[in-house]
This record gives C-alpha cells, sequence and structure tokens, in this order.
C-alpha cells in the first residue's frame, strides 16, 4: 500500500487511488457492515460539505489533502490544484503566521485573515478550524468564508452610526433617548449644556427630574399621546441644574417600540428677541404717535401762521396799492413801491401755497363741485395772463370742440387754480413761443392739456416735479416759485378723482394733461 508522505503534496488522483486500495483492503480484510459504514459516513460528509456555501478543506500537517467544491471557487483553485498545497500559501504574508500557529496551537476560535486567490485579488476570509481523528490520522477540518461585503457593511453600519451621532452631539437643540419606563438613556452635549447636568445626573433617572412637580402638574408628559403615534409640542419651563427655570419647546415622539424621543429647543434667546421686539415697537409706536403729534402740531401752526402773516401782508399790500394809485394820479412814479408790491405779493403767493398744501394733508380741502362754463373761464385766462403772454413775446391759444360752451360739473375753483398755475408755468418757462390749451372728450373723462414749446424738462426730473419743494435745477429756471404749485394740482386732481401727468423734452417744450371724469 502506498503511505502518503507528510510534506509532500499528494494529487486528487493519488487520493483516489488510495480510496480505492483501502476499499479493497476493507472488502477482504474487514466486516462488510463495517466498511459499508465507513463509507456511508464519507458520503454523508462529502454531500453535506458540500451542500454548503462555505469553503471546507481538511489538511493534514499544513497542507490541504480535501476541499469542498465551495472551497475550490472561493479561491479559483481546480481540486487538483487545491490538494496538496501548502495552507498558508493561499494568505497573505502578514497572516501566514498567524495561520501557521493556530494551526500548531490546534486553535478552535473564529479568526480573521485577508486570504489570496489564484488570480491574486484578495478577500477577508473568516476561517475556523477544528481537529479531528480522521481515519486514524490527526487531521483538522477548516472553514473558510469570504467575508469582505459583510465586514464592508459593517463599516457603513458604524460609519453610519458615527455620523448619527456626531449630528446628535453636534445639534443645536438638546435630544434626549427614554425607555418605555420613562427614563432617560441618551443625552446630547447640546442638552448637558443649556441646563448644566452631566450625563451621570440624568442617565437612568426618569424624564420627570428636569421638571419641577407643579410644572408636571401643570402640563403633564403625555405619554399616552406619543404612545398613539403623535408627536407632542409643547411649550414649558425645566428646571436646569442650579435650579433655574429654563422655558424650552419640547417635541416629543416614540419614533420607535423600544424608545422615546425628545427634542428640546432653549427659547430663552427667543424669547429675550421677543422682549426686545417688544420694547423696541412700544418705543417705535410712541415716537410714531409723537411725530404724527408733532406733524399735527406743525400743520396747525402753519395754518395758523400763514393765516396771522397774511393779514398784515395784505394790509401792507393794499395800502402800497392805494399809495401807488395816489402816486400816479399826481403824475408821479415810484420804483420803490413797485418794489415793495411784487415782493408782496410773492410773499402772498408763498404763504397762500404753504397753506394750502397743509390744509390738504390736513384733510381740511374738500371739492364742491358745480355745473360751470370751462370756455368761459379758458377766455377770462387769455385775457388775465395776456400781458404776461407779451411781456414773454409769446401767444396764447385755445383748442377746445367747435360748440361755444363746454359744460363741466367739477370743483370750479380748483379746476381754475390748476389751470392758472399750468398756464403759469407755461409762460414762465417760454419765450417767443406759443402755449395752447387743448381740451378734448375722452370716452367718460375729459382731457384739459396746456402745451409749451419752452425750455422743457429732463426726463429725470418728470416724476419729481409733482413732489413737494421740487424745483427742477437749470439755468433758465427762474427760482421765484415755491415748488408747491404742482403738487397741490395733483392733490386737487386726485380729490377730483382724475389724473395729471406731463409729457416733456429738454428744450423743445412740455405738455401737461390732466383728466377729470364727466358728470353730469
Ligand atoms: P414753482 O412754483 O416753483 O413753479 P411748480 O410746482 O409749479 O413750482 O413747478 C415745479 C418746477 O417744475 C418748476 O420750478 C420748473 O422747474 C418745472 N416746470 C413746471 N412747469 C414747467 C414748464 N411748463 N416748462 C418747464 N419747466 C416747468
Amino acid at each position: 500500500m502506498k503511505m502518503l508522505v507528510m510534506g509532500q503534496s499528494p494529487s486528487y488522483d493519488d487520493l483516489l487511488k488510495r480510496i480505492a486500495e483501502l476499499e479493497d483492503l476493507l472488502v477482504t480484510n474487514a466486516s462488510k457492515s463495517y466498511y459499508q459504514e465507513i463509507k456511508e459516513s464519507e458520503e454523508r460528509f462529502k454531500a453535506l460539505s458540500e451542500a454548503v456555501n462555505e469553503g471546507i478543506f481538511i489538511s493534514k500537517d499544513g497542507v490541504c489533502i480535501e476541499a469542498n467544491e465551495s472551497g475550490c471557487q472561493l479561491f479559483g483553485f481546480t481540486r487538483n490544484e487545491v490538494i496538496g498545497r501548502e495552507v498558508t500559501s493561499v494568505f497573505g504574508e502578514a497572516y501566514k503566521m498567524l495561520v501557521r500557529i493556530n494551526i500548531k496551537n490546534k486553535f478552535e476560535g473564529k479568526y480573521e485573515a485577508v486570504a489570496h486567490k489564484k488570480d491574486g485579488t484578495q478577500f477577508i476570509a473568516e476561517i475556523r478550524g477544528r481537529n479531528y481523528q480522521y481515519r486514524g490520522e490527526d487531521v483538522r477540518v477548516t472553514s473558510v468564508r469570504d467575508i469582505t461585503e459583510f465586514k464592508k457593511t459593517q463599516q457603513a453600519l458604524i460609519d453610519n452610526e458615527e455620523k448619527y451621532r456626531e449630528v446628535v452631539e453636534n445639534a443645536g437643540d438638546g435630544i434626549l433617548l427614554g425607555n418605555l419606563k420613562g427614563e432617560i438613556i441618551e443625552v446630547n452635549q447640546a442638552f448637558l449644556s443649556m441646563t448644566g447636568y452631566n450625563r451621570q445626573d440624568l442617565l437612568n433617572k426618569h424624564i420627570k427630574i428636569i421638571f419641577s412637580s407643579e410644572a408636571i402638574k401643570d402640563k403633564p408628559l403625555r405619554f399616552d399621546l406619543v404612545n398613539k403615534g403623535q408627536s407632542v409640542l409643547v411649550e414649558r419651563d425645566l428646571v436646569g441644574k442650579d435650579g433655574s427655570l429654563i422655558p424650552i419647546e419640547m417635541n416629543s415622539k416614540r419614533p420607535h417600540d423600544d424608545y422615546y424621543l425628545a427634542i428640546i429647543r432653549d427659547l430663552r434667546e427667543r424669547k429675550r428677541a421677543e422682549e426686545n421686539l417688544k420694547h423696541k415697537n412700544e418705543e417705535l409706536k410712541a415716537a410714531k404717535e409723537k411725530a404724527e403729534e408733532s406733524d399735527r402740531l406743525k400743520s396747525a401752526f402753519l395754518a395758523n401762521m400763514s393765516h396771522e402773516i397774511r393779514t398784515p401782508m395784505n394790509g401792507i399790500i393794499g395800502f402800497a396799492e392805494l399809495l401807488k394809485m395816489e402816486q400816479e394820479r399826481e403824475g408821479k412814479k415810484s420804483d420803490y413801491l413797485d418794489v415793495i408790491l411784487s415782493s408782496g405779493n410773492q410773499l402772498l403767493n408763498i404763504i397762500n401755497d404753504v397753506l394750502e398744501i397743509s390744509r390738504i394733508e390736513t384733510g381740511q380741502v374738500k371739492i364742491h363741485p358745480i355745473k360751470f362754463d370751462l370756455c368761459e373761464m379758458l377766455k377770462e385766462l387769455q385775457v388775465f395772463f395776456a400781458p404776461a403772454v407779451n411781456q414773454q413775446h409769446s401767444e396764447f391759444k385755445i383748442a377746445i370742440p367747435d360748440s361755444e360752451n363746454f359744460y363741466l360739473y367739477a370743483d370750479e375753483a380748483k379746476i381754475k387754480q390748476v389751470l392758472t398755475n399750468l398756464i403759469n408755468n407755461a409762460i414762465k418757462f417760454t419765450q417767443n413761443g406759443t402755449i395752447t390749451v387743448t381740451v378734448a372728450k375722452i370716452a367718460d373723462s375729459v382731457s384739459i392739456s396746456v402745451q409749451d414749446n419752452g425750455i422743457g424738462i429732463a426726463q429725470e426730473f418728470q416724476d419729481k416735479i409733482f413732489e413737494r419743494f421740487r424745483q427742477v435745477e437749470n439755468r433758465y429756471s427762474l427760482q421765484t416759485g415755491t415748488g408747491l404749485g404742482l403738487p397741490i394740482c395733483k392733490k386737487y386732481i386726485e380729490l377730483m378723482k382724475g389724473e395729471i401727468w406731463v409729457k416733456s423734452t429738454e428744450g423743445q417744450g412740455s405738455t401737461f394733461t390732466f383728466t377729470i371724469p364727466l358728470t353730469t
């Protein structure tokens, strides 16, 4: 009989041959039933080892003498290549020694080593060996499993767990986990910083310890609702380690069968901000009331003062006119009186404008509509402005639909003042030109425009001139007005439910147009 020599690698064929020899021997020498028993147990082992997915190897003195199909596939070898191979040859350099020692010491626990396949690729192997007597000889049966994927998943889980811990630890809100008895089993740093407690103060204590008993009575912890799957959001106070009350918002839920989760937001900052805002709002309200009061006072003062100044102004102007008439009768001419008169009139206009704007702004101006003839009004204005038009070497035209009369139902005095203002400006800013007033009916309203071919208004000023105290700065500007004429016109027109706008080109002239609804 051919014996197996230690250290030599017997081929699979050798082994088969040897089994056949043994069978012969057993058939001739041993009892039939004993041989049958061994054969059956061998087959059972073979069937079992082929049925499992892990690699199973039998080795003797560090050399593989048997392997199942999964074991061969695991390393990418054929059976022939496996049998007779040194066990350590399939492990990485750093692991050979470990494998050798474990075999030598007959170590029967699990261990891991990096294994190499035939094609050079590596995997992490989980190895477990057992020593047996096999046909009277000491053999080692070793199972080998590729746990590379398992390791990766395990690592991913560890990474995830670390990430989750990091998120919980770095969360701005306090986070508490409690078991089903209501005892705190985990707490994050934010909660400890917020309350001043240490982990040991809280772990395994009932969550009630962070609240005062009155607070619990006042707003009970709603485990009942949380157990029904609801998330409970409550604003309450908790007691810090130093006994101080900390206002918080607590969101409790039961995300898992085994534990409760409470997310606790510190409201101290928010409460402070709310308090500040309330304070600021009160200050603002007081300031607004003060400003409104002083605005009322200012308007009243202006109205009074304007009235008070207008009375003596009228006196001065009136008597200067009388004096002038007397002097003219006597054939004398007084330039001084002319200055007094024109300055007085200018001042009176300013006072009137200021008075009017403050009356409009305090809601004292009302509209009194009456039926009047617009044609007649325009003709009067033409006569009134004739001297000023002549002085500027300009002409004044009226274009009105062909009827003799054009009746309007509106506030006559205010329409007259708007027209006076627009025509006055047109004359003032036009030399050797034409001022045309055009009236047209458009749907339910009348549109009146005052057009000139004077100096015009730069684009950027066209909206601003309707604001209070605005005057356009240009070299032609006479700077004699108050900048209140157009704002007053706009307010009047708006009070009469109309609109006013300007179209102008610098150097070519301006057209101011306003509309008034036609009501009969
Ligand atoms: P003011 O009493 O100063 O004339 P207004 O409100 O009537 O005030 O006009 C504001 C400014 O708009 C004027 O100072 C002038 O610069 C400009 N403006 C008004 N009408 C005309 C116009 N027809 N042509 C050129 N500029 C004008």
